[in-house]
Parts: structure tokens; sequence; C-alpha cells
């Protein structure tokens, strides 16, 4: 959600800073701008609206010369999007200017105070209280104004800083918001995540809270809450700059999509050692995975569906008592956490704000917790002892797949790790399951090279009004997921039910024409929901129906099938969220749709 970048060196700056901000392009904005210190002022240029209004509105950043500044994508919290509510926020006087990823929870009582005090505001957020109390304490030394504001502000902030007065560099803090530094040869660099500067350095740290980090062409110092100097130890990025390029593609969500058997191989193989799963748990015993006596599974949006997946799996495997919670309503749940529970909570990004919280909230009552993150580095991968990282690669595309695909395959080695532990599961059901992950990525290859199929669906329902999705059990989670990612990218209003659930009163919005997709991989349900699509059917419903291979019972039901290979039901949901996702993209496609940024969405939420 939202970018922050920052150059300095000897290079002009702002054709740097577009660069960098269109590589975040797909944390998801609606305003950008650049700040540049120029000869005696910060010279600012933002509106609302994409980047591309911005690089032509300033002829590729030529326009404006200097070479230190900070850019920044929004996506508006406080105040409508608007020019004039866009980052970059000066101070009324024009002394300090700063670009800003958060919410600053206090902002109306430092508002008030700073009006007080004769300060006039210009824009509507919550942001131009920081640019304005930097300047109420500055005299003359910057890190002395940061320092003092920082002490007011709560809520989350990663902030990008200008002083008029020390043209040559940019002061950088944050807190619950990530801030990447990134050491180049004669210039330095910050951004909100790494693919924003892949192109200049690999080289890189991230700025922990309490820190301040000074950049210059020469340099970065960074100093503790002390103003104690310390030294930042940088790692290496070695995610391939081209990986966060469409590479030919239309679009980042079909290359992603093509992506996902490399993806599953990438997060299973390095789990097998010697033909058993072996997790590198660091902090979590084997003692301790016997002495659990419930799990939480806690994540929002398509990482929850990967939760409701894995909760029946889990559950079996282990015998145990599962509860997936939404993380935005976990923290405020007063839930029922203590030592004897594991929490698994489950981020792409990492930075999920609703997830970081929730996780804290459990840790604070004891729980055990493993973290289930795609980007290494960020927030949640650096506060949990146990992360198992999903090896998906930079997913850019809003709507997750190969992710969501890579968490899904974390699930099940996880469930098979701890139930063989627990003595429940048998060293001949993690063979299978070894069997099932090494065959996965050729399988799953094998519905993408029918994807035309799909392609050829989508086309006949793509002006749908409404689209259903029905499941039991698994499928209904797949089901959930489904009718999400349709949602997010189509515009097309989609509901999922639990097909025996349809008939308690959601059965009367199905009329002449409305379009049901038909969940029937699950097999110890499968006659059940034969039924029910005859009742869909019976009220006038079309019915594309995703079944195995040569399933006549339910060709005979249905309009339309899908033909997903004979599969074992623990690894089922690998092949079957496939052509849902497919559809999607199609669907959205035909329409039009800015698939990779879909309206009102962000990649990153790090907003409650
Ligand atoms: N809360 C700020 C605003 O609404 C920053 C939003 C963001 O992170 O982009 O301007």
């Amino acid at each position: 959600m939202c970018g922050i970048v920052g150059f300095a060196g000897t290079r002009q700056a702002a054709p740097i800073l577009l660069d960098g901000l269109e590589k975040l392009e797909y944390r998801g904005y609606d305003s950008a701008g650049l700040a540049i210190e120029g000869d005696g002022e910060i010279l600012v240029k933002k509106q609302k609206g994409r980047l591309r209004v911005l690089r032509e509105a300033t002829h590729n950043g030529e326009d404006l010369p200097g070479v230190v500044g900070i850019g920044h994508t929004r996506w508006a919290t406080h105040g409508e999007p608007s020019d004039v509510n866009s980052h970059p926020h000066l101070s009324y006087n024009g002394e300090v200017c700063i670009v800003h990823n958060g919410i600053i929870e206090n902002y109306i009582e430092l508002r008030n105070f700073l009006i007080s005090k004769g300060y006039e505001f210009a824009s509507d957020t919550d942001t131009e209280v920081i640019s304005q109390l930097m300047d109420y304490y500055y005299h003359g030394d910057p890190t002395e104004a940061v320092e003092q504001a920082r002490s007011h502000l709560m809520g989350s902030y990663a902030l990008g800083i200008l002083f008029r007065q020390t043209p040559d560099r940019i002061y950088a803090i944050c807190k619950d918001n990530p801030l990447i530094i990134g050491i180049g040869e004669g210039e330095n660099f910050m951004a909100s995540d790494v693919t924003a500067i892949l192109k200049y350095t690999r080289r890189v740290f991230r700025l922990s809270e309490g820190e301040l980090a000074v950049l210059t062409r020469d340099g970065v110092t960074v100093t503790d809450s002390y103003g104690e100097p310390i030294e930042k130890e940088i790692t290496n990025v070695t995610w391939d700059e081209n990986a966060a390029e469409k590479g030919g593609y239309e679009h980042f969500m079909i290359k992603e999509i093509l992506e996902q058997p490399e993806v599953i191989r990438k997060t299973a193989s390095p789990r097998i050692v010697n033909g058993t799963i072996n997790l590198s748990l660091k902090s979590i015993s084997d003692e301790d995975i016997r002495g659990i006596d419930k799990i939480y599974i806690v994540a929002c949006g398509s990482a929850y569906h990967v939760g409701c997946v894995a909760k029946p799996i889990l559950s079996k495997l282990c015998r145990l008592p599962v509860f997936v919670e939404l993380a935005s309503e976990f923290k405020y749940s007063d839930p029922m956490v203590d030592n004897k529970t594991l929490t698994i909570v489950i981020s792409q990004s990492g930075e999920t704000l609703d997830t970081y919280h929730a996780l804290k909230e459990a840790a604070s009552r004891g729980s055990r917790i493993i973290s289930v993150v795609n980007v290494v580095g960020s927030t949640i991968a650096m506060v949990s002892e146990d992360v198992l990282f999903t090896w998906a690669g930079p997913e850019i595309a809003v709507a997750t797949t190969k992710a969501y695909s890579a968490q899904l395959i974390v699930m099940y080695m996880l469930a098979m790790y701890m139930g063989r532990v627990r003595g429940v599961a048998t060293e001949a059901d993690e063979k299978e399951l070894i069997r099932q992950l090494e065959a996965l990525p050729d399988a799953v290859e094998a519905i993408l090279e029918k994807k035309e199929q799909v392609q050829y669906l989508a086309s006949l329902f793509y002006s749908s009004k409404d689209i259903f999705f029905l499941g039991r059990n698994i499928d209904y989670a797949l089901a959930l997921e489904g009718s999400l990612k349709l949602k997010e990218i189509s515009y097309i209003h989609s509901e999922a039910y639990a097909a025996g659930e349809l008939k308690h009163g959601t059965i009367s919005l199905i009329e002449q024409g409305s379009l049901v997709v038909a969940l029937c991989t699950y097999k110890p349900l499968k006659e059940k929901l034969v039924s029910n699509i005859k009742e869909v059917v019976a009220r006038g419903a079309v019915v594309i129906a995703l079944a195995n291979e040569g399933d006549t019972n339910i060709e005979a039901v249905a309009d339309h099938v899908i033909e997903l290979p004979e599969w074992e039901e623990l690894t089922m949901p690998s092949l079957a969220i496939i052509p849902l996702q497919l559809f999607a993209y199609y669907v959205a496609s035909l329409k039009g749709c800015d698939i990779d940024k879909p309206r009102n969405l962000a990649k990153s939420v790090t907003v409650e």
C-alpha cells in the first residue's frame, strides 16, 4: 500500500524516483508526487491519478533538476485522492518536506496544537501535521527536529524527509511500516520495498523502529534512539530483477499464474530431505508440538482462504481443534490463546498490518507462533522466530495467485510434519504426501496447457451480473477464493456458498440464467453436491462444474465441465484452484479491466 522512494547521488534524481515508483505501482495508489532539493528551495510536483500523468507533466522527470529527492505513490486514508492531498507535503513555509506511508492516529490533536501556534494547513491529510511539526521543532538541527516530532507521533509511519537548508541529504524513520535502505556506488536509495531499487543496487538493509537514517551520496549513517551510531548488517538481495518484469506477458497476473508449477517446486523441494519433511523450525521443539492443544490460523483475504483449506487438513493430521480467524477481527476478540496454542499467521507481503497486530496479540498471550511469509526481511518475518517462507518470488499483480499456491504447499507440509511429530500421521502418509508434492508441478502444468478451454467459458459468461460459487468442505474453501479472485479483478458481484447452506436462504438469489460455478472435487460429498447442482438447475441456473475427468454423474447435471485429473484428496486444492484463477483472469481481461492494479485495492495492506 503506497510507495516511498528516495535518492541521493550525482545523477538527476527525478527520473530515478519515477522509475522506482513505477516498480511500486503494484502496491496500489491513487496519486503520485516528487520533491527535489532545488536551488534554495524544495521543488514539489504532485497530482492525483496514475504515475504516467506525473511522468508526462514533468517530461519524465527532466523538468525537475536536482540530485537529491523523494517520491511517493499515495493510497488515501485521510482526505480524498486529490492534487492537494497527494504527497509530498511541505511545511507551510517550505522548510520541511515529507512523504509518508501509514496513518498518524493523533493527527487532530497535533493539528489543533499547530493551528494554535499559527500554522496553516493546505490538505485534509493526517500526513501534513508531520512536516509542520518538524518545522515547529526545527531550529537549525534537522536531527533534533525529527526526533522531537517523532516523540509526539502516534500510529504507523515510514517517512522520507527533506530539509531545505540541508539539500544534500534525506532523513528517514519508520514504525510499523517498512523502509528499506539501498547502498549504491556514490549514490544511495530508500524505498518501501526492494523491487523499487533492485535495478540500482542489491545491497540493502531494513530500518527498524527508533532508528534514524541519513542518506547522502557519500553514504548512509544510522543512529539509534539515543543518537548513538549503529552498524546495520547489509543483505545481498538475490531476487532476479526480471522476476519483477512482465517478460512479454500482457499482465503480471497471467505470468504469475503460469509460474505456479515452478513456485510449487521451489517451495516444496528444499523441505524434502532424505525422503522426509524437514521444516527446520528454530524455536518450536517436537515437545512443544506434542504439547499444543489447539491451533489458530490468522490471516486476511486470500491468505485467510488458505487457512480455510488448511483447517480440515491440520485437524485431521494432528487431531487438534483448528480455528481460522480474520486477522482484523482476531485482535479485538479477546482470543482464547495461551502457551498451549499454536498461532499460524499467513501473509504474502509480511507487512499486512492486521496480521502483524494479530501476531503480536497472540504472542503477548504466550502463544507459539509460526509465520508463513513470502517476502524475506518483511516486518512479520523479522518478528517471528519461526518463519516458513513461500518461495514464490516477487508477486506484482495485486490479486494473488502464485503466493496463494505456495502458501497451500507450506500448509500441507506443516500439517504433515506436525501430524508425524504428534504420532497421528504415519510414515506412509508422509511418503504419500511427498509423492504428491513431487508430482504436482507437472499436473498443474497440464491444467495450464488447457487454459484455452477456461478462456472460452469466460467468453460465454463475462457479461454476467452475478456469479455464484458452490462447494462443500475443502471445495467450499476453494469456492471462497475463486469468488474473491473474480470480484477483485473483474468487479462482477460474486458470492461463495457452502452448497448445503444454499437452501437455507440464498437460493432465492438464483434465477433464470444465473451462472453457478460448482466445485465437485471433494469426493466424500460428491453425491450431495450433485443434488445441490440439481437444485439450482431447477431454478434456471447455468452450471460450470469443476470435476475429476470421466465423472459421468457431474457431466449429467452440469452445462459445462472443466476436467481435472484424478488426484488424491490431500493436495487436490492445488489443482482445483488453477481454473478458478484463470476464469477470473480471462473474465477481467474480456471486460478490459486494469487486471494487475484493480481499483481501490492495494497489494500490501499496511493500514488497519
Ligand atoms: N495517511 C496518509 C494519507 O492519507 C498516507 C497514506 C499512504 O500510506 O499512502 O495521505
